[in-house]
């Protein structure tokens, strides 16, 4: 089981795997107010950064799941590396209807919402593990400017303009659903460089070392279209955020 292989490249040399930077996640951290021993589970966890600096940082204890076999092996080691790998655990495997054993203080899904089927989905899966007075927490795109058309859309590699809302228009969803935003951080620019650009030195150095590869014509073809993609598109219409959650009192919990 893993995810598409041409992630597993680009993104090889990440610890961050979407438009926050290790000072966003270390506001975030703050932001929640973080006491040690909360329990925090995190689907979709990517290489680890997020669960073993705040391990680090707030001793939190945590779980986290996901799919690729390189991610989940470089959170591990991240652990070890800082000093945490007997307070997170690192599960590779689907996080699609994953529910924790012990209730958590916090449930996340940073950047993977597709894991719950969008937002709302990944939300009330989120809602299964929480314990009362806990925070869930989304990280999601959202459009900084509206693309004129849904070609430009794709072009931010969205498949629609349907698949995101203005920042306003997220927000409102939040309610919508039975949810009080209570914090939330946003990426920048700048983090979306640390995102994509980083993708680019990687490629370089991955065709370099596997110029026979399968997918070497692929990397060499995004390796020289995807700077000026990013420029023009992602950079300028797509703002990121990670958006903190508590249900509304009466809210039914499924
Ligand atoms: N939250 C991490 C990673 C975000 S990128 C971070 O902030 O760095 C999205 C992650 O979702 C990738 O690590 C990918 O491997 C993982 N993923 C994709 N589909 C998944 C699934 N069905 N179950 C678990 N993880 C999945």
């Amino acid at each position: 089981m893993d995810i598409p292989r041409i992630f597993n490249i680009t993104e090889s040399a990440h610890r961050i795997h979407n438009p926050f930077t290790p000072e966003k996640f270390a506001t975030l951290g703050a932001a929640l107010r973080l006491q040690p021993g909360d329990r925090v589970l995190d689907l979709g966890s990517g290489s680890g950064e997020m669960l073993c600096t705040w391990a680090r940082d707030h001793g939190v204890v945590g779980t986290g799941v996901d799919m690729s076999q390189l991610f989940s092996e470089q959170a591990k080691r991240r652990a070890e590396e800082l000093g945490v790998a007997d307070r997170v655990e690192f599960i590779h495997g689907d996080a699609a209807g994953y529910v924790s054993d012990e209730k958590v203080s916090v449930a996340a899904c940073v950047g993977a919402t597709w894991i719950g089927g969008g937002v709302a989905g990944t939300i009330e899966l989120l809602a299964r593990s929480l314990r009362s007075g806990g925070i869930i927490l989304i990280g999601e795109p959202y459009w900084r400017q509206l693309p004129p058309t849904d070609e430009v859309a794709k072009l931010c590699q969205a498949t629609a303009l349907s698949d995101f809302l203005v920042l306003p228009e997220l927000i409102a969803s939040f309610g919508r659903l039975g949810y009080d935003l209570v914090e939330m951080v946003l990426a920048n620019q700048d983090g979306w460089d640390r995102y994509e650009a980083a993708k680019w030195l990687t490629m370089r150095r991955w065709l370099e070392a596997n110029p026979d590869d399968e997918l070497a014509a692929e990397v060499r073809s995004r390796l020289s279209s995807e700077p000026g993609r990013h420029a023009a598109y992602t950079r300028e219409y797509l703002g990121w955020g990670v958006f903190a959650l508590m249900p509304r009192p009466g809210l039914q919990q499924a």
